[in-house]
């Protein structure tokens, strides 16, 4: 069986020697928000977030 890998590298990202975090987090409860077209959402919270353009 093998063993999982968190895919940690999708939500960050490595540039000159700084982690730039790829994704926002949720100002409620500091997860990461899942990316939607116009909107953002914290599955853990339910909160909402939408986009300005
Ligand atoms: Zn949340």
């Amino acid at each position: 069986m093998k063993h999982k890998t968190v895919q940690i590298h999708k939500l960050y990202k490595i540039e000159n020697d700084k982690i730039i975090r790829l994704r926002k987090l949720c100002p409620k409860c500091g997860s990461f928000l899942g990316e939607h077209k116009n909107r953002r959402y914290c599955g853990k919270c339910h909160y909402l977030e939408f986009k300005t353009q």
